[in-house]
């Protein structure tokens, strides 16, 4: 049986995109499904990362595509998924989208997985070698231990900035109205940390990146599988949320493991958009000593900023860049706020009839896709783009490095300055601002979405 798992690539992120390849390390959800087929099964598998590899869905060689599926390359994967199946190929599809909308994608394959594939993989790779394919798959693991190893050995590790990914957590216990998380897994698993700490162990060089993407909300874990790090004498970089800092014998377990890097989502410096966004837990006053506590433990700060929440005005980008300099963010980003389906924050748009478009492609934090509240679209996209702009001026950069205490360390200082540069290229690029088109109904519904591609030519696909 021959397999060939696909990440499509997206606007934002894809080759022809403004996002840059310097900033990309290697994804682990299709290592991870190479591991997972059973070994019982005479299979030969192949990884195409579309960001970084060249696909063809007319003449692919395959029995069986896996396509894992985001929102922004949806469209994208449906496109690929109706080629695939008309050549008589199977198509199933999976990841975040397809657990978010599992009705519409249920339309454009021959099999979904629903949520976490780590059980509902095999099973469906089971049924197929005997002619028994569902069309839905979701049994869900009871924990996360015990899984092989992800296959990195199937990626191209040139295209990478980094091959050494692992991953300890799933889920997250917060509930922000506009993250996918809370939405497409409700549930929580933590691996064995000494287990994670082995599989970093086993990689090589001295650094690795955990990308959990909330493992902190555990502080009592978090605490473990910084010290089951320690011992292995790496440097690592994570993501977390800023209450850590009320911890300080964690932040001294966090520097003691190698931590020298934390994204964290500080999402705004607005009261009112913070409670709109459910995070009113994190307290904008607070964050400037927030910050300089992780600098001081030798954490640079990734810190994520989303505009176009109601409570915004054409004052937040100002506001925030103040801040950014203010608090010497280490690497801003930032991004327009985007109701993916069936968050909170899509539903309650949707019922107030704010949504201007629902074709998926632009539902990538880049394109304002709904109407927001005292502020245009327009002023919303140009005031993002002026913000990632002035943030990544070369001077820009110079002063945010000079006055964060973490860049003090070399190993945090070369990095912070190879992905400012790396940043400051994507801020250069940043494309012009183009109005959605207002199309209030989903494109994705057969048949109408069948009729809008219809005929699909390769160059349309190779977007
Ligand atoms: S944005 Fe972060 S903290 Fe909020 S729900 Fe998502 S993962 Fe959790």
């Amino acid at each position: 049986m021959k397999i060939v798992l696909l990440t499509p690539q997206s606007n934002r992120y894809g080759k022809n995109g403004a996002f840059d390849q310097r900033l990309r390390y290697a994804p682990l959800t299709m290592s991870t499904l190479a591991a997972l087929i059973p070994q019982k099964l005479d299979v030969s598998v192949k990884c195409i990362d579309e960001w970084a590899d060249d696909f063809d869905p007319y003449t692919i060689d395959a029995d069986l595509v896996g396509i894992t599926v985001i929102t922004g390359n949806a469209p994208k994967a449906y496109r690929y998924s109706r080629i695939l199946r008309d050549r008589g190929i199977t198509v199933v599809l999976g990841g975040v989208h397809i657990t978010l909308c599992p009705d519409e994608a249920e339309q454009h394959a021959d099999a979904i997985v629903f949520g976490y594939a780590e059980e509902a993989w095999p099973d469906l790779l089971r049924d197929f070698a005997t002619g028994l394919l569902k069309k839905r798959y979701d049994r869900q693991p009871t924990t996360l231990d015990g899984y092989p190893r992800p296959r990195r050995d199937l990626l191209k590790k040139e295209k990478y900035t980094t091959m050494n990914v692992v991953q300890a957590t799933r889920g997250c216990v917060y509930r922000c109205t506009f993250c996918v998380v809370p939405s497409a897994w409700p549930k929580q698993y933590q691996r064995d940390p000494d287990d994670v700490a082995r599989e970093a162990s086993e990689l090589s060089g001295k650094t690795f990146i955990l990308i959990d993407l909330s493992p902190s909300s555990d502080q009592e874990y978090f605490g473990r599988l910084a010290d089951a790090f320690a011992p292995l004498q790496k440097y690592w970089g994570g993501l977390a949320t800023l209450d850590i800092t009320d911890n300080q014998k964690l932040m001294k377990r966090l520097e003691r493991s190698g931590c020298r890097g934390l994204l964290v989502g500080i999402e705004s410096q607005n009261p009112k958009t913070l409670k709109a966004m459910g995070k009113s837990w994190q307290k904008p006053d607070d964050n400037l000593w927030r910050i300089r506590m992780l600098h001081d433990h030798g954490i640079a700060v990734n810190g994520c900023f989303v505009f176009g929440i109601d409570g915004d005005t054409e004052r937040v980008f100002d506001e925030t860049l103040e801040f950014v300099f203010k608090a010497s963010i280490d690497l801003p980003r930032f991004a327009i706020a985007t109701p993916f389906p069936n968050t909170p924050l899509y539903r309650m748009l949707d019922q107030e009839k704010r949504i201007i478009n629902k074709n998926w492609e632009w539902y990538d934090g880049q394109h304002v896709v709904f109407r927001p509240k005292g502020i245009t679209p327009e002023c919303l996209y140009e005031g993002t783009k002026r913000t990632w702009k002035e943030a990544y001026k070369l001077t820009s950069i110079a002063r945010r490095i000079a006055t964060s205490a973490a860049s003090l360390n070399p190993l945090v200082f070369v990095t912070s300055v190879g992905v400012n540069l790396g940043y400051n290229v994507y801020a250069r690029k940043y494309p012009a601002y183009m109005p959605i088109p207002c199309e209030e109904r989903s494109w994705f519904s057969a048949p109408e979405y069948a009729v809008a591609h219809q005929p699909l030519v390769l160059g349309e696909v190779n977007e």
